[in-house]
């Protein structure tokens, strides 16, 4: 019998003096003899060794950096060091040819800003392989996780009528031909003739939607993708991203920050355990980048070492109000360092802040929570001082904030004075405001950018390399 195993089963459990066919990628073809494989299934290749007398010498022109083979032969012990075992190959065929000169990807160090631009080949690169398998790993966790505790997976709506989500500025769904301008009689866009017969977005947020689930089936997540439409360029924010929102009935704001960090550290439990050969490679891009930085902008910890930290380690529960005191006393504070000084509290936390509480006052993640209520969304649950509410941001070192949740308001007359206060007409959220006047209950929950997740877990440094095929602002090309 001749098997067909895929290249991560063969490095599992090696079937030696198997006869195997393999098909897979040209990494690179050394001194006409070794081919080195790549299937994407694994981190590891896969040697395979050719006689080139036992071949047409045309044939074996065509085994190129790029090139789809078919490869026959059987498994044997390897006398060389690199690896335990090679392919003796007796038959190949090429699937399809690659022009090796052309070819983008040659077998170098290429920068990641080149791959960016080449995105539909950058997945057959080694680090780009291992950042959508971690991924993909990581995606199954969260459903895992969810599962094993009893939450039920929504599926939220993409297009929403909800203008009143308030986390950003968004895209509009429309089928109007372009340039149409028909306005009501008040100067509005007249929305009536649209397909909807108002105006739909993209959704920012499935949160709102989801709360009508806790408020049915208690336990709940959403995992779907989010759009925003910020013109922030950074290396945290892309226009499309994909958000994990669970909303939990009967629980309160400390009982959420406990599933937060439960929730955080299994799933990348489960990834050191799973995508080990993934993350040893990645460590290892991290460490060698690392080299080429001065030693002020080094990471702290190696990318594995830092995982297990943040595995190990309670996060560190801090309100908003002694966050503010930190930084005020803080020496960049007080060296005037910071771009936005920390005068007084009220304000909002700018990265450098939040950077600055994680990495360098607690070196740990954190949870600040009780922000004054002006500087965040309507459905955040005030506090008994009036002025603060029951929210709470999970802020990571290298990359700020990762999750954003809150107790939601439940109290009906609290809920529609802060509406009235925010300028968000009822009528728009009518069915939001069902729930409170209808067994209204504590709940919460909170967001996380899975991307931000990935990009924390793969030791990446930009957001762009974490999704497959990045939206940002002027840039949808693949
Ligand atoms: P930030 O201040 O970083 O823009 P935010 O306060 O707008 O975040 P929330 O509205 O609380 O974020 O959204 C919940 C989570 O979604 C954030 O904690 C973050 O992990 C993620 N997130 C928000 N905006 C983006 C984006 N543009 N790209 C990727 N992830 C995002
Ligand atoms: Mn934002």
């Amino acid at each position: 019998m001749i098997l067909s195993p895929d290249i991560r089963s063969i490095h599992r459990d090696p079937p030696m003096g198997e006869r195997l066919v393999v098909r897979a990628w040209v990494r690179t073809f050394r001194n006409d003899r070794f081919i080195s494989l790549s299937d994407g299934s694994t981190a590891s290749l896969l040697q395979a060794v050719v006689d080139h007398t036992q071949f047409d010498p045309e044939l074996l022109r065509r085994v190129a950096t790029g090139a789809c083979l078919e490869v026959e032969g059987r498994l044997t012990e390897s006398p060389a060091s690199g690896q335990k075992f090679e392919l003796q190959v007796d038959r190949l065929e090429v699937l399809g040819d690659s022009d090796a000169e052309k070819y983008p990807l040659q077998p170098k160090k290429h920068s990641l800003e080149f791959l960016r631009e080449i995105a539909h080949l950058r997945p057959r690169t080694q680090t780009f392989g291992a950042v959508f398998r971690l991924r993909h790993r990581l995606a199954s966790a969260v459903h895992r996780f969810f599962d094993e505790r009893g939450f039920f997976w929504i599926h939220t709506p993409i297009i929403t009528g909800s203008d009143a989500e308030g986390a950003g500025e968004m895209f509009r769904v429309t089928t109007l031909p372009p340039g149409h301008t028909a306005q009501t009689d008040e100067g509005h866009p007249d929305f009536s003739q649209d397909f909807f017969e108002r105006e739909t977005n993209l959704t920012v947020s499935g949160q709102l939607e989801a709360e009508l689930f806790a408020m049915a089936l208690s336990k709940v997540y959403t995992f779907g993708p989010t759009f925003r439409a910020e013109n922030s360029n950074t290396a945290r924010h892309l226009a499309e991203f994909w958000m994990i929102e669970p909303e939990v009935a009967f629980a309160e704001l400390p009982e959420l920050m406990g599933l937060a960090q439960e929730f955080v550290q299994y799933v990348l439990r489960d990834a050191l355990e799973y995508c080990a050969d993934e993350l040893a490679l990645l460590d290892q891009r991290q460490a060698e980048e690392d080299r080429q930085k001065p030693a002020d902008q080094r990471a702290p910890m190696g990318l594995i070492e830092k995982l297990k930290f943040v595995v190990n380690n309670d996060f560190e529960r801090v309100s908003y109000t002694e966050a503010i005191e930190i930084l005020r006393q803080s020496p960049p504070n007080r060296k005037g360092k910071f771009q936005y000084p920390v005068e007084g509290w009220g304000v909002d936390l700018q990265s450098e802040h939040e950077r600055y509480l994680v990495e360098k006052h607690f070196g740990k993640p954190v949870i600040l929570y009780d922000y004054p209520a002006n500087i965040k969304a309507f459905y955040m649950r005030l506090n008994e001082d009036g002025k603060t509410v029951r929210a709470m941001d999970v802020l990571f070192p290298g990359i700020g904030e990762i999750i954003g949740g809150s107790q939601r308001e439940e109290r009906l007359g609290v809920l529609s004075a802060k509406m009235e206060q925010f300028h968000i007409p009822e009528a728009s959220l009518w069915w939001y405001l069902d729930t409170r006047k209808y067994g209204s209950c504590p709940h919460s929950g909170f967001g996380l950018g899975f991307e931000r997740l990935v990009l924390f877990a793969s030791g990446m440094s930009n957001i762009r390399d974490v999704i497959p095929f990045p939206r940002t602002p002027g840039n949808a090309e693949f």
